[in-house]
This record gives C-alpha cells, sequence and structure tokens, in this order.
C-alpha cells in the first residue's frame, strides 16, 4: 500500500515548492488534499506524479503544479468567494476550497459535475457548491467574486466573467487562437471599467467550449 501522505508531501517539495511557488497557503492546502481521491478509480498509483491524468469524458486533473501556480497567480485570501469553470475531477475546488470561504464550480458535463459533487462530500468538502452548465456565462446569482479560476482554454476572455469580478478581483484564465495551446492571463479589475493584463506564460488546456468559448464543432473531441 502506498502511503500517499509522504507521496503527497514528497510531490510539493520536489514538483511545487521547488519550482517557484511561495505561497503558504497553496502549498499547505496543496499537502492536504488528497489527490488519489480525485483521480478515476486505477490511476490512485500515479496520483503524486506531477501530470495531468484522464478522468471521464475525455477530460484532464490538471497537473498539480498547474493548479498551484494558478491558485497562487489568483492571490486568494481566506475570506475570498471563487468561481472556478471548468470543476472536472473536483480536485482544484478542493484545493481552493482549504483556503477561501467559499467556492462555486461550474462543469458543463453532467457526470463529472455529480461525481466531483459527490467526491467533495464524502472528502469533507462542505464550502464548494457545484452547479452543472456552461461556466463562460459565470454564475450571476453569486457575482461579484473575488477570484475566478478557469481551467480550460477559450479563443478571448469572457467579457461575461470580466464583469463577475468584485473590484480588485483576479480572472486566470489560459486564453489561445488554438484551442489546446494558450497563454495564462491574470486580469485584474483595478476599478469598474479598467483591466489590467498579465502573460504568466505558455499553458496547454483542454478547450473551453461554450457561448464565450469555442463552440463544439471547432474543438477536438471534448
Ligand atoms: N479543475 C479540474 C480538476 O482539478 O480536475 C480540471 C478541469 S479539466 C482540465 C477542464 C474542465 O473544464 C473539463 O472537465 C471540461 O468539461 C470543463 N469545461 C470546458 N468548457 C466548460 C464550460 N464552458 N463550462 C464549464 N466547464 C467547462
Amino acid at each position: 500500500m502506498l502511503d500517499y501522505e509522504h507521496a503527497r508531501h514528497h510531490m510539493v517539495e520536489a514538483h511545487i515548492a521547488r519550482r517557484g511557488v511561495r505561497d503558504q497557503r497553496v502549498l499547505d492546502a496543496m499537502r492536504s488534499v488528497p489527490r488519489e481521491k480525485f483521480v478515476q478509480e486505477g490511476f490512485e498509483e500515479f496520483a503524486y506524479e506531477d501530470s495531468p491524468l484522464p478522468i471521464a469524458g475525455g477530460q484532464t486533473i490538471s497537473q498539480p503544479y498547474i493548479v498551484a501556480h494558478m491558485v497562487e497567480a489568483a492571490e486568494l485570501e481566506p475570506t475570498d468567494k471563487v468561481l472556478e469553470v471548468g470543476t472536472g475531477s473536483g480536485y482544484s475546488a478542493a484545493v481552493m476550497a482549504r483556503i477561501v470561504s467559499r467556492v462555486y464550480s461550474i462543469e458543463r458535463h453532467e457526470d463529472l459535475a455529480r461525481l466531483a459533487e459527490d467526491r467533495l462530500a464524502a472528502n469533507g468538502f462542505r464550502n464548494v457548491e457545484v452547479r452543472v452548465g456552461d461556466g463562460t456565462k459565470g454564475w450571476p446569482e453569486q457575482a461579484p467574486f473575488d477570484a475566478i479560476i478557469v481551467a480550460a482554454g477559450g479563443p478571448s476572455v469572457p467579457v461575461s466573467l470580466q464583469e463577475q469580478l468584485e473590484i480588485g478581483g483576479r480572472l486566470v484564465i489560459p486564453i489561445g487562437e488554438e484551442p489546446r495551446m494558450q497563454r495564462l492571463m491574470r486580469i485584474m479589475r483595478v476599478a469598474a471599467t479598467k483591466f489590467e493584463e498579465e502573460d504568466l506564460g505558455a499553458v496547454m488546456f483542454v478547450p473551453l467550449i461554450g457561448e464565450h468559448g469555442w463552440t463544439p464543432d471547432e474543438k477536438a473531441p471534448a
């Protein structure tokens, strides 16, 4: 039987802290969330390799380093209300739920959303709400958000998400002209109509599919 806790701590030191993630809250959250509980059955032994893994519906649970990098870029505070687009396995929602007071997460695949919801509840995460739908439209009933993290890559920044940011809020989103190659962008709402953009580097995400993302026939199978 693998010592998951030991493997988890090793992964955080070797692949996350050593690669430059400094935010102590992010490192602590990554040390405490059992990723083996969020991977597809049969993949538990690979849970602490720093790589994405397949989940249902042709989707992926993101690489741990990328989750840490995005969560750090979102500059989360304990009192923050966060929106996640692309629940997937529920793992990154769990990481954020260890840091902030409330996480709202949207997934377009109903089977994934239900599975993530069950896993989150079974592992004691009570401050995450999962909804099935098109996350490119945000979650207007719960807006504004202190941070919005998008875990899939779109062709451009959805205005609907920018509009659901609190003043001072941060949107972290992969954007690219190719459905599977993007630049990770951080957009900060510095005033009601003023946004500042920062390019955090190259990333590869599954496509963001929706009204303000790719249309289903523009991208590879998803
Ligand atoms: N954060 C996830 C995790 O930790 O497992 C990884 C998410 S996976 C890389 C991206 C997810 O975004 C997929 O599950 C995909 O179905 C979902 N997705 C793509 N477009 C979406 C949209 N418009 N609204 C909601 N979810 C979307």
